[in-house]
Parts: C-alpha cells; structure tokens; sequence
C-alpha cells in the first residue's frame, strides 16, 4: 500500500518511519512512502504558497496553485488515488475508517499550515475530509500521521501478530479491558485471580465485564451503541 504525503514539512513526516513496526513494513515493501512539497509546484517568483485571506481575516490561506498542481499530477499518475485532507472542519476520524481505508491501494494525505487551505482546493479534489479531534493543530501533518498509522495496522502482514487486532478497544463499540504483564505479584499488587485459574470462559466473562466498567466511565455513548448493536442482533 502507498501513502503519498503532500506537505510543506516533510522532515516532521518522515521521522515517524524510522523505527519499529512501521519501519520494517516499509522494508518488507508492504508499505511505500512519498512525499510531495507543494512549494516545489508553485508558479511564483519566490515559490510562495500562501497569501492573506480574501474578504479579511487573521492569517495566510493555501493558495490554490501548487496544490491544484501538485493533485493534477498525483490524479493523472494514479486515477485510483484517495485524496484525503486534513482539517478540523471535517468527521472525526475512526477505526471503522481505519479498516475500510485499509483496502485502499493508495492513500495521498494534503496537509493544511497557516489558517488552512483554499476551499476551492478541497471542494474539487478531495475524496474524504477528516479532523482527529476537537482541538486546533498547528499543521496536518501530525493528523496526517495518526491516520496513516491506525490504517497501517490494518493492513495485511503489517503487525506480527494480526490476532491483535481483533481484541482491541472499539472492535465491538466496547474499550478493552485492563491487561497485565508479568510478575503476577508486582510490590504487593497482584493481578485478578481470575486471570490466574486458566478457566478461558470465566476469563472472557471477567474481560467483559471490565470492558464495560471501562467504557461506561470513560465513553458511555460506546457502551450504549454497543448494547443498542446487541439488543438488534437479537
Ligand atoms: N483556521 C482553521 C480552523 O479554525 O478550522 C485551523 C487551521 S490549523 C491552524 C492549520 C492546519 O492544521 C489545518 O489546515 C489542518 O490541515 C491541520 N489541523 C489542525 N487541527 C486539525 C485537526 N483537529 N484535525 C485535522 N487536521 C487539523
């Protein structure tokens, strides 16, 4: 699978895959990474980007140039490749879109800088708009991160072990519940005895229980698509 990053600041991109699972992902050739400064696409003497926003307003906005430039191009070589952009004007990201987007051959994420990007850009080019949260980055490329990364889990051979994915927070709505490494008896707190009997069912059931305290304190909107998704399969 290949991510394309089209980013003013590819030195904060590339840094994350230099080490560990995603690393050696790229060396199996499971994964490709490339990266697309729009300021290399700008028509402009000095190769600007940006200019002040038309009708007023505090700060630069993306001009439309080098991006509609830098998409063009990326369009004509894969006509298959899924634009996403990065602004807080969008859904919230989630794991359901981390597996759907697994499927995908190529994925070209468009950071935003300054106060974002000309809407023209986004209105013509993009396949999907995401934000990660509810708070305001001062670029996208860290969102453009995070989202490669919940895909990549999710792409076949990327993780050792792909049982993993199946037990973790959110595959069924719930968070998972509390794990625990060895020693069973860490300064004088030992982990549930349950944990300990090796009964898989009694195990299960206490896991769930857990998931659900967990979920209910934390997310109770989770907890209760979980047990309306329940109460319809039934
Ligand atoms: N003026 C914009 C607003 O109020 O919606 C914020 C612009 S922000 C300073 C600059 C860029 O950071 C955005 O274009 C976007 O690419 C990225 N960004 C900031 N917060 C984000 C978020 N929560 N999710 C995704 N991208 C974000």
């Amino acid at each position: 699978m290949k991510f394309t990053f089209v980013t003013l600041f590819q030195n904060i991109v590339e840094g994350y895959f230099e080490d560990s699972i995603l690393k050696r992902a790229i060396q199996k050739n499971i994964l490709c990474i490339e990266y697309i400064n729009p300021r290399d696409f700008s028509s402009s003497k000095h190769n600007k980007v940006d200019d002040t926003a038309v009708g007023g307003g505090a700060g630069m906005v993306m001009n439309p140039q080098p991006l509609y430039d830098v998409l063009n191009e990326l369009k004509t070589k894969d006509k298959d490749v899924h634009l996403i952009f990065l602004t807080p004007v969008a859904k919230p990201f989630r794991q359901n879109d981390a597996k759907r987007l697994a499927k995908k051959n190529h994925i070209a994420f468009v950071s935003g800088r300054y106060e974002g990007i000309d809407e023209r850009v986004i209105e013509k080019y993009a396949d999907e708009v995401f934000s990660i949260g509810d708070y305001i980055l001062t670029g996208g490329e860290l969102a453009s991160l995070v989202i490669c990364d919940a895909v990549s889990r999710n792409v076949s051979g990327v993780l050792g072990n792909s049982d993993s994915l199946s037990i973790e927070s959110f595959e069924n709505e719930l968070l998972e519940a509390p794990s625990f490494s060895k020693p069973k008896n860490y300064e004088n707190n030992c982990v549930p005895s349950e944990y300990l009997k090796g009964n898989h069912s009694k195990i299960r059931s206490l896991k769930l229980a857990l998931s659900e305290c967990k979920t209910k304190f934390f997310r109770p909107e989770q907890l209760l698509k979980h047990r309306t998704r329940k109460s319809y399969e039934k």
